[in-house]
């Protein structure tokens, strides 16, 4: 059997540990990579394949990046998902016997980077660990290592509920026991795009006693130990700034399915995946990182409990109404940086002297964060001022010692004040003196030997020396310098007195640089004694910093306060806070809702492009903005404290997830008839949609029916099913609402307001109309249509499929619609033509005729 060399079993030996990472394995000024690492690096990172001969056996397929340009190779590997683990070499090749020892000293996966460059300021990167019990429970871990935050969560109702709640969080790795189901596995990886990784061994560690104090139950502390484990084995240094960890009941939030957390686009679109155009993008007027990370988690997690909601009301009503102080404020929060991140990396141990400047200039705004808040005069306001902690001590710590302009690298001094150490001013004292020395020097030797241009110089290799130009030398004294190196254009000398200065200089600088990085150290080491105290501070402001967010947002787009009543919500002049922010020209227009104890179901008609969807996403909305705190857009709203949201909403998006559409949609609407409480809110849109006629309606009535009779959540139904209607005589909760639309010369006007009772028409083709089709098109269609309804009258059951033909070219339409955004213009242009019809002159004044004339104008130039 032919053998590897030393080496290669060496390598083969520790990627044997790390199956499923890409081992960088050291050699000189390379990290290499060897077999399938080789090929499969080679491709992600575009480098170029090679082979490396091993005695006997098939060339090995080799690659390498090199060493001082691995970071960006590590970054590119870690955001596509994969794990790097660094192999180093832990003894000087130069006194190793053999091979060369060499160890993994640190694995870099997707949940545990620290680097700044690999993380998003605005979004926190999370690591979750996933535990399963016998009875049927489940426990989550939490950590975010940037930020030292840990939190656990119980799951007691199933696989389904973990899913839900793991879903649209900033995951990005997951630590699991390798007996999880394959299913499950391979749901975590579809659903979530998560790395995943194993640990099975879970010990728990004195070590990470003071973590768990809150942790009472058994399962939360395997959960938790579970994580640790993991992030000790692969970061395998110091973890003293984790957090203890917090305990999430997930009753006390209101809970968001995956569906409604998607469909609702909270913090992300469905299309573009982005933030752009999420209700985040609304309302994320916070000035600094650590206020977007929170807002994000607020979002994800919406309050139940009546006080909390109202605590944070006052503060933002506080905030709204003095702008003053509140300008003032938020320029004081942006001179404040990132605390959060700040102190996960001090523990860490990988700041700079910039960093802790950093963070002096942010704990230098606390006094004035105070101050301003204590100007508002107000109790809940003044209450956050007082939960404000204020480390003085640090602050003069870092003010006597760190200069204001220290260097990146903390390994070349210039980092201290002068006076903060007696033996760094000696050395300093020691250094200046010869630099004095040496430019007196200068000096003298100029004069004595008559050459103006003689200069004395410093090189790294060559030390101080004389330098004198070519065309003086002849006016040197013989014998005095030692010639030391030649330039084109001058001669270098050195004197043994020079040389006395320099090793003196030398050796102070040496000591001097030496001892500024060990007391920079201490510094760091002093400041880890705070940590606890720095991250409940930066707790404290990110909480200011999100609160002053909303009453930003409130005040710039004329959101109320909500009340929270019982048994009634009524919201008036109703907005969708992400649409009219899009369309920008006022023109959104509002609506009331009004669901009360004897309306727990609005059941909604109106054609197409009408504005159902957009009705009933702006219940959620709202509904979601008033839990967490912020105001609500509208006039006027009484609010009820929602237990859980469930939406069936869109269709778009179900084409690309590949299922079929009418599969999605049972599945959303059984998870909410199997979920829902009467404190809840359903949100179904166009149910049915995705089957034949019969099948559609029968299934769309028969959910109306049971929400009805046996859930008695807040319902809001949209259909295209006009036969639906009929259930308010049937069923008593039940109410219909329309959205109108109006007729005007063969086209359909929206004038996308809900009004009471059921609409008459379906509009499709008039929506067709509107994209464009051509009109031989529109005509035979409008035939058919005359046709359907006339051998319609007695009721037959063509009028279920006219109407069903109807809604469905109406779909087919609305897709088209989307991607020609040019029925804005057409709509409101037919309006305007509508105006200017139905305007008397002969009533009007001049000037009202002038006023009248302007607005259309205005109008027509949108
Ligand atoms: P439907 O669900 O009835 O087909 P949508 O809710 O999708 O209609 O609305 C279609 C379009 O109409 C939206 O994209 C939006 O631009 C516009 N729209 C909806 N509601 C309003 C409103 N209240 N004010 C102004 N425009 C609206
Ligand atoms: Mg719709």
């Amino acid at each position: 059997m032919a053998k590897y060399t030393p080496m290669m079993e060496q390598y083969l030996k520790i990627k044997a540990d790390y199956k499923d990472a890409f081992l960088f394995f050291r050699l000189g000024d390379f990290y290499e990579m060897f077999f399938d690492d080789a090929i499969h690096a080679a491709r992600e990172l575009e480098i170029t394949l090679t082979k490396r001969d091993s005695s006997q056996k098939e060339p090995i397929p080799m690659c390498g990046v090199p060493y001082h340009a691995a970071a960006n190779y590590i970054k590119n590997l870690v955001e596509k998902g994969y794990k790097v683990a660094i192999c180093e070499q832990v003894e000087d090749p130069k006194s190793a016997k053999g091979v060369v020892k060499r160890e993994v000293v640190q694995l870099i996966t997707p949940g545990t980077v620290m680097e700044s460059s690999m993380l998003s300021d605005q979004e926190n990167n999370y690591i979750a660990s996933l535990s399963h019990f016998q009875d049927g429970t489940y426990a989550i871990a939490y950590n975010d290592l940037s930020t030292g935050e840990n939190n656990i969560a119980l799951i007691k109702n199933g696989w389904d509920a973990v899913i839900h709640e793991l879903y649209n969080q900033p995951i990005k790795e997951m630590v699991i026991d390798s007996n999880l189901s394959s299913d499950s596995q391979q749901d975590l990886v579809d659903k979530l795009h998560v790395t995943l990784s194993y640990q099975d061994e879970v010990n728990f560690n004195a070590e990470f006693r003071s973590l768990c104090n809150n942790l009472n139950d058994e399962r939360l502390m395997k959960a938790f130990s579970r994580l640790l484990n993991y992030i000790q084995h692969t970061q395998k240094r110091s973890l003293d700034h984790l957090q203890p960890a917090n305990v999430i009941e997930l009753n006390d939030f209101l809970s968001l399915d995956m569906y409604s957390k998607r469909n609702l686009e909270l913090t992300e679109t469905i299309l573009k995946k982005g933030k752009h155009g999420s209700l985040l993008w609304v309302l994320d007027r916070s000035v600094t990182a650590m206020g977007s990370r929170t807002l994000k988690k607020w979002l994800e997690r919406p309050l139940l409990n009546k006080q909390q909601i109202k605590d944070r009301h006052d503060v933002v009503e506080g905030f709204y109404k003095r702008f003053i102080e509140r300008d003032a404020l938020r320029e004081t929060l942006k001179s404040i940086y990132d605390l959060e991140r700040l102190a996960g990396r001090i523990s860490f141990g990988n700041v700079n002297a910039r960093d802790l400047i950093q963070l002096k200039q942010s704990l230098k705004q606390i006094p004035e964060l105070k101050d301003i808040l204590n100007q508002f005069d107000f109790n809940p306001i003044r209450r956050l001022s007082s939960n404000l902690g204020y480390p003085k001590h640090l602050v003069q710590l870092l003010e006597e010692s760190l200069l204001e302009d220290p260097p990146i690298s903390i390994k070349e001094g210039s980092i201290m004040k002068d006076g903060y150490n007696e033996t760094l001013d000696k050395y300093r004292d020691a250094s200046r003196n010869g630099k004095k020395w040496i430019t007196e020097l200068e000096k003298r030797e100029k004069e004595e030997t008559h050459i103006k241009s003689l200069k004395i110089g410093y090189n790294r290799v060559f030390g101080y020396y004389i330098e004198v130009t070519r065309a003086n030398l002849h006016l040197l004294p013989e014998n005095k310098y030692e010639r030391k190196q030649t330039l084109t254009n001058a001669e270098r000398f050195i004197t043994p007195e020079l040389k006395e200065k320099e090793q003196l200089i030398l050796e102070a600088e040496e000591k001097s640089v030496a001892l500024e990085y060990d007391l920079f150290i201490e510094i760091r080491e002093q400041i880890k004694q705070h940590i606890p105290q720095l991250q409940h501070l930066a707790e404290m402001v990110s909480e200011i910093d999100v609160l002053q967010a909303f009453a930003t947002v409130s005040e710039e787009n004329n959101y109320k306060r909500p009340r929270f009543v019982e048994n009634k919500l009524s919201i008036k002049n109703g907005r969708h806070p992400v649409i009219e922010k899009v369309m920008k020209d006022d023109s959104f227009v509002p609506n009331n809702v009004s669901l009360d104890q004897d309306t727990n179901i609005l059941l909604i008609t109106g054609p197409n492009m009408s504005g159902k969807s957009t009705y009933m996403r702006q219940l959620a909305l709202t509904v979601i903005m008033g839990q967490i705190g912020c105001f609500v857009p509208c006039d006027e709203a009484d609010l009820l404290i929602f237990d859980q949201i469930f939406t069936r909403i869109g269709a778009a998006d179900d084409l690309v997830s590949g299922q079929s559409t009418f599969m999605v949609e049972m599945l959303e609407a059984n998870h909410a008839i199997a979920n829902a409480t009467d404190k809840s809110l359903i949100l179904l849109d166009e149910i049915g949609r995705g089957t034949s006629t019969y099948d559609g309606m029968a299934l769309a009535q028969a959910i109306v029916e049971y929400i009805h009779d046996n859930i008695h959540a807040k319902t809001l139904f949209s259909t295209h099913y006009h036969e639906l209607t009929s259930l308010e005589d049937s069923l008593d909760q039940l109410k219909n609402i329309h959205v109108r639309a109006e007729e005007y010369e063969g086209n359909v006007v929206f004038l996308h307001q809900i009004k009471d009772g059921a609409a008459d028409e379906s509009y499709g083709i008039h929506v067709a109309k509107l994209a464009d089709l051509p009109q031989p098109l529109i005509e035979r269609a409008t035939t058919i249509l005359n046709q359907l309804e006339g051998s319609d009258k007695a009721q037959t059951t063509t009028e279920k499929e006219n109407k069903a033909e109807s809604a469905q070219l109406a779909f087919f339409v609305e897709e088209n619609q989307k991607k020609q955004p040019n029925e804005k213009t057409t709509n409101s242009e037919v309006k305007i033509i509508q105006d200017l019809k139905k305007m008397n002159l002969f009533e009007m004044t001049p000037m009202e005729a002038m006023n009248e004339l302007y607005r259309l104008q205005k109008d027509v130039k949108k």
